[in-house]
């Protein structure tokens, strides 16, 4: 196919990639993506950072909700996609993998060189004395105080939040943090949460070390993940897309694939496993 052969040119020609991935290289593992082809949402969006830390309904919500995904986000593994990221790794040809989805998988295929630039689901994070703790003691904190709540499924969000409407969320019990009696948060950049500031500056030091960009499963609508587009764009450095659907960067990119991430990635596999 044209696309693959261009791509692979495209990663044959440029020895030392900065890589950003985003919901579409987890859909295969089960992760369902935010946005559709067109880049519009696809369900309600998900909590304001404000909103959570000041409203104990809306946690008390978060949380349910999260009781009930994380139970399948938890059993997720990578897909081909991360596979393939990881071999380009081991071949000394990525600088750093940044990637907007907070399900660790890349780090589960083998990838080191990794920023979480939006945090990590399976930790939780005390927003009054910065303790962090894992999701699974959280989870079995939660079900030991909300025993009626064990045994509800429902439809799994990207950032394992589910849908469950028209419930009563008032008698969902939280805990608060043991040591200092703070609000626990998973360790996820929320929206209208700021990226910390140090995630930046290493992604933006390794867009001005690299080659090329490449993106993978991004529609980069997010700015957090577009100003790289932008910055490597404005440094001459040849960007090219991996993507179902449209993307926020089209106009600044040099290739552009619209392909499932695994099956446009598969032949770093192959190239692995022949080497
Ligand atoms: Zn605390």
């Amino acid at each position: 196919m044209e696309e693959d052969r261009s791509l692979r040119e495209f990663i044959a020609k440029h020895s030392r990639l900065f890589v950003l991935t985003g919901a579409g290289c987890s859909t295969d593992s089960g992760i369902p993506d935010y946005r559709d082809a067109d880049g519009e949402w696809k369900r309600a969006q998900p909590v304001q950072f404000r909103s959570f830390m000041d409203d104990s309904l809306i946690r008390r919500r978060y949380w349910a909700r999260s009781l009930v995904g994380w139970r399948r986000f938890g059993l997720a593994k990578p897909n081909d996609a991360h596979r393939a990221l990881a071999a380009l790794e081991r071949q000394g040809r990525i600088g750093l993998l940044v990637t907007q989805n907070v399900d660790r998988l890349h780090q589960a295929a083998g990838s080191t060189a990794v920023v979480d630039l939006h945090g990590r689901l399976d930790t939780v994070r005390c927003m009054g004395c910065e303790r962090r703790l894992p999701r699974e003691e959280l989870q079995q904190e939660l079900l030991s105080r909300n025993p009626d709540w064990v045994d509800l499924d429902a439809r799994v969000a990207p950032d394992g939040d589910a849908d469950l409407h028209g419930l009563d969320f008032s008698g969902f019990a939280v805990p608060d943090c043991e040591h200092c009696g703070g609000v626990l948060k998973p360790d996820v950049v929320f929206y209208g949460e700021s990226v910390p500031r140090e995630r930046v500056t290493r992604a933006m030091q390794a867009v001005a070390d690299a080659d090329a960009m490449l993106v993978v499963g991004s529609s980069l609508m997010v700015y957090s993940g577009y100003r790289f587009a932008r910055e490597a764009a404005a440094a001459g450095k040849p960007i090219a897309t991996v993507n179902l659907g449209r993307t926020r960067a089209d106009e600044l990119v040099s290739l552009k694939v619209t392909r499932p991430c695994g099956t446009a990635l598969g032949f770093l596999l192959e190239d692995s496993r022949a080497a």
